[in-house]
């Protein structure tokens, strides 16, 4: 066994030139493993840890661990097991936080391995799943839930794959995006989770930077997150991914990469939209651009940070349930389409485009803005009651803003919002289900085109399958 100690004093010089600083070490031929342990003083900054080899890169903890081990059978979760090529190595270091002098740091590392990787805990029994909740959907779809930003112990989530899909098939979801930071080591791990648990589990990877956070779906590899944001987008959609900016809201984790382009998806609803009645995100999103497919994402990382898994819940209208194996590829064609809906959770009011309605459900008793004439019109189900159709306006008679007030006995009240004329046959919508205490769910800014001038019976049709995306909202005050 060898070590090597190597000794950094980090400056911000070293961050201006980049934030990421590699290490370099030689590795003999045949190793069987190596271990790399960091120490600095924690309370003066912020270092994250990662490790490349020859060829791959081979994980990144970030800031949940200060050491890891690398092994041919066996890893620290959060990197690649596997045969480990003789040559260049590095350990990669995040320079996230230094002050403003210095911040001195010490690498051990030794080859082959000290420590043991510990063996995983016993996989959890399968838990019962929920009746799946019937929501009307356009001919031949059906509403799958899901939630697209989860966290294992592959970065600094405290669940294992296993027990991590348990929970969501407890929480009555039929998939799960599994969204470790800058990894993809718990990819293996989801196909037997998958079968075992009977829930999709979605490969996922979430790109963490100091300037952003992006979602890469699909099972496209490692995609490196050192590079500019341009490259993500490139580099996903050529493996046939698909990318959704997280939270862009977000306090120090907010969007601040530059982009030439948008890229397909973005998570309008994540857990720290605390207060519904804030309308940033809806804001950010109507600037951002409404042809983008709005994604939420509970952001699950510990079941006792009271953020639970499927809060929100992401209703995706997918062509078959299919098989949780084959149940990844389903979604993310609906996710392309656009079909998707937000609700704060499995039970809350949720609108739902329905062929050329827009259907609102679990909404109690809604009242729907009417007005004369009439081209979309808005279904107002409330639970065990029949459909009940208002038209929610027409082309000659959108309103700068109509909201009729949340009733005072509780009712939510829907509201139509503010026209946006695109043309002279043209307009656009966005339909609100709220409460006093808040937005309870919002439509996608939906463009509509009257096919013939004028008349009750005025048809409209959407302008593309994107416009078929709604935001569901908030659910504080889910109907009782
Ligand atoms: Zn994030
Ligand atoms: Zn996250």
């Amino acid at each position: 066994m060898s070590t090597q100690v190597r000794r950094l004093r980090l400056t911000p010089e070293h961050r201006a030139v980049s934030p990421y600083l590699e290490v370099g070490f030689e590795l003999p031929r045949e190793a069987e493993s190596l271990e790399v342990a960091l120490r600095y003083d924690r309370s003066a900054g912020v270092v994250d840890l990662g490790c490349r080899g020859p060829a791959l890169f081979r994980g990144w903890s970030g800031g949940a661990r200060s050491s890891f081990v690398v092994g041919r059978h066996r890893s620290t979760p959060g990197y690649l097991a596997g045969p480990l090529d003789a040559g260049p190595w590095a350990v990669v270091l995040g320079l996230h936080r230094v002050p403003f002098d210095w911040l001195d740091v010490e690498l051990a590392i030794t080859v082959p391995a000290e420590s043991a990787v510990p063996s995983d805990p016993t996989p959890p029994p399968v838990p019962e799943r929920r009746p799946r909740r019937d929501l009307p959907a356009p001919d031949g779809l059906t509403w799958l839930a899901a939630d697209f930003h989860t966290h294992t112990v592959h970065s600094d989530g405290q669940l294992t794959v296993p027990e991590l899909a348990a929970r969501g098939v407890a929480a009555g979801l039929d998939l799960l995006a599994v969204t470790d930071h800058n990894t993809v080591s718990h990819h293996p791990e989801l196909p037997a989770a998958a079968a075992r648990y009977r829930i999709g589990l979605l490969p996922g990877q979430e790109l963490t930077t100091d300037r952003g956070h992006a979602n890469a779906f699909g099972d496209i590899g490692w995609v490196d997150f050192r590079r500019p944001a341009d490259d993500w987008l490139t580099r996903v959609r050529d493996a046939g991914g698909l990318l959704s900016v997280n939270h862009p809201l977000a306090s120090d984790h907010g969007w601040q990469h530059p982009l030439s382009e948008r890229p397909p998806l973005a998570e309008v609803w994540h857990w720290t939209w605390l207060d519904r009645r804030w309308s940033g995100p809806l804001a950010w999103w109507a600037a951002w651009g409404s042809a983008t497919v709005p994604v939420g994402g509970s952001d699950f990382h510990r079941p006792d940070q009271g953020r639970p898994i499927g809060q929100p819940v992401t209703w995706v209208a997918c062509a078959e349930i299919g098989d949780p194996a084959d149940r990844p590829a389903v979604v993310l064609a609906a996710l392309a389409a656009g079909r998707t809906a937000i609700s704060a959770a499995y039970d809350a009011p949720v609108l739902l485009r329905v062929e050329d309605e827009l259907v609102a459900v679990a909404a109690t008793a809604p009242r729907c803005w009417t007005s004369r004439g009439g081209a979309a019109s808005c279904v107002a189900r409330s639970r065990g009651s029949p459909a009940r159709r208002d038209r929610i306006g027409s082309r000659r008679h959108w309103p700068r803003s109509s909201r009729s007030a949340p009733d005072q006995a509780g009712r939510h009240s829907c509201n139509l919002g503010g026209r946006v004329g695109t043309g002279p046959n043209t307009a656009t919508i966005r339909v609100e289900v709220a409460r006093m205490s808040g937005v309870l769910a919002s439509s996608r800014p939906t463009f509509v085109q009257p096919r013939r001038e004028g008349g009750d019976r005025a048809e409209h049709r959407h302008h593309s399958h994107r416009s078929c995306a709604y935001v569901g909202s908030l659910g504080v005050d889910s109907a009782p």
